[in-house]
């Protein structure tokens, strides 16, 4: 028996992108982007306000937002690693361990990500099993093709599922 609890999963996100920094940010009730930092890459140059200072602020906060983005499972679970219960909650375990990476690296987001789909990051996994140890399988030594994290990427695809066909019955689409 799996004692492991599938715990709070966070709705489908309303993402638009920012015209400015090109961030993924969260569309805030009003319809406008969020207040929020410049990521700044490696190969931007910074900005700086007359005293020097790093000016940290996107100018495009509190603007309307553009499109929302479509709800992706990649964006749904990036969301889902921004929650703080990973201690409890195999989703946001599972999260986490495909986003926040280690303490020194920037914080990953959604757009960073070379999948899109439940399925393709579970290609992913199973290339990265490859380049690491030389097969496909998770479990060489049990001769196991899926492991842990092939359950956790299930379960999260799965609530990712019913999040979708819950938003699609909504009203507004036929009648
Ligand atoms: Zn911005
Ligand atoms: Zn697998």
């Amino acid at each position: 028996v799996n004692t492991d609890q599938v715990g709070v999963a966070v709705p489908l996100p309303r993402l638009a992108l920012c015209p400015e920094c090109q961030s993924e940010v969260k569309i805030r009730a009003d319809r406008r982007l969020p207040k929020h930092e410049r990521q700044y890459g490696l190969d931007d140059s910074i900005c700086c306000d007359r005293d020097g200072y790093v000016i940290t602020r996107c100018p495009g906060s509190e603007r309307v937002a553009g499109e929302p983005l479509e709800p992706t499972f990649a964006r749904w679970l990036w969301m889902q690693s921004k929650r703080r219960d990973d201690d409890i909650n195999v989703l946001t375990r599972f999260a986490a361990f495909q986003f926040r990476g280690c303490t020194r690296s920037p914080r990953l987001t959604a757009r960073d990500m070379e999948w899109t789909t439940a399925e393709e990051l579970h290609g992913r996994i199973h290339l990265i099993q490859l380049a690491r140890a030389g097969t496909v399988d998770m479990n060489p030594p049990m001769g196991r093709r899926h492991d842990w994290m092939c359950d956790y990427l299930q379960q999260a695809a799965e609530t990712y599922q019913r999040l979708r066909a819950a938003g699609d019955e909504r009203p507004s689409g036929k009648g």
